[in-house]
């Protein structure tokens, strides 16, 4: 019966996201096997983010009854810093991110954004104060303004011309031929990953959230344009709250304080250079992804 209800329950989440217009369309996508839905609280207050800090308390949480995914996990993020999350492939790092834009309420535990508890306040106020850059952003068929401004009511054009220009987006706009009305997506312009990435931090400084939950692309990007990225992101962490989930080191070794999960434990915790010193779990991955950017570059020769 759970089979059949499946579907319905799908659509409703799914058209209650759209209508909220709160969620980057790749972030939807791959969230499509979500069947559960965090319900507020009635009458819950909306979260009021003056300093936007982030703070997990002791949270448990699994997806399956009988599997943890997280075991009491508790770290602190402290407002306008930036934090990484590492660790080996199903240590638990993007269910963080899930967790924090509130897609579940943890089993046990607390997450606390500028001190109040996130499963009491109001789900869209949430949303509203953090701004997802996804793995791999979907387009919509539509305009590239229209890509932009989606996720902010009310932007209008000088808004979404500020944003492009952030997301060092401006350059490719001068090249198209109607600017942010050339038609992208599927049926329209095919953007390179690139290009796709920056309309994704475009989307996310018109929305301007106080907290950011960066999720790498796996899928690597050519060596010039994720350094590109790279600085354009760091351009816009300024100001805000981070948390960049990472599967490359070197895309996170200047982080204020790096987080080592290893089957939902925080394994270790530092900057890059003490990790590094401490010759640990980091440490080692660390030398091996090097090996590893060492042989592509020999490769590539
Ligand atoms: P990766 O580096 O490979 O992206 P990760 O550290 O981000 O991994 P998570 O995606 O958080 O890991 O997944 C942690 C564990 O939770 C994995 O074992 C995964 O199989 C499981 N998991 C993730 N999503 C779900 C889900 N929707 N239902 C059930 N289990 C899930």
């Amino acid at each position: 019966l759970m089979q059949l209800f499946r579907p319905l329950d799908l659509l409703g989440w799914v058209y209650r996201t759209i209508r909220q217009g709160l969620v980057d369309m790749g972030e939807m996508f791959r969230l499509m096997d979500t069947d559960v839905e965090v319900e507020d609280i009635p009458g819950a207050p909306a979260l009021i983010v003056r300093e936007p800090s982030v703070r997990f308390e002791n949270v448990t949480f699994g997806y399956d009854p009988g599997r943890t995914i997280l075991k009491d996990l508790s770290f602190e993020v402290r407002a306008g810093t930036t934090t990484a999350i590492v660790g080996p492939s199903g240590a638990g790092k993007s269910t963080i991110g899930r967790l924090l834009f509130r897609f579940y309420d943890p089993l046990q535990g607390r997450i606390l954004i500028d001190g109040q508890d996130i499963a009491k306040a109001r789900q869209a106020s949430v949303r509203a104060a953090i701004g997802i850059v996804p793995q791999d952003s979907v387009l919509f068929n539509d305009t590239l303004g229209y890509n932009i401004a989606y996720g902010a009511e009310g932007a209008d054009e000088a808004a979404v011309e500020e944003a492009a220009r952030g997301a060092a987006l401006t350059g490719l706009v001068e090249r198209l031929p109607d600017g942010f009305e050339t038609l992208v997506g599927e049926r329209g312009l095919k953007l390179s990953g690139g290009e796709k990435q920056r309309v994704a931090i475009a989307r996310t400084l018109v929305k301007n959230p106080p907290i950011l939950l960066l999720d790498e692309a796996t899928s690597a990007l050519d060596t010039r344009t994720e350094q590109e990225i790279l600085d354009t992101l760091h351009r816009i962490e300024r100001g805000r709250t981070t948390i960049a989930i990472a599967h490359r080191l070197s895309t996170i070794a200047d982080a204020d304080r790096i987080l080592v999960l290893d089957q939902g434990e925080l394994a270790e915790e530092g900057d890059h250079a003490s990790l590094l010193a401490r010759g640990g779990l980091y440490a080692e991955m660390w030398t091996q992804q090097a090996s590893e950017r060492s042989e592509r570059a020999e490769a590539a020769e």
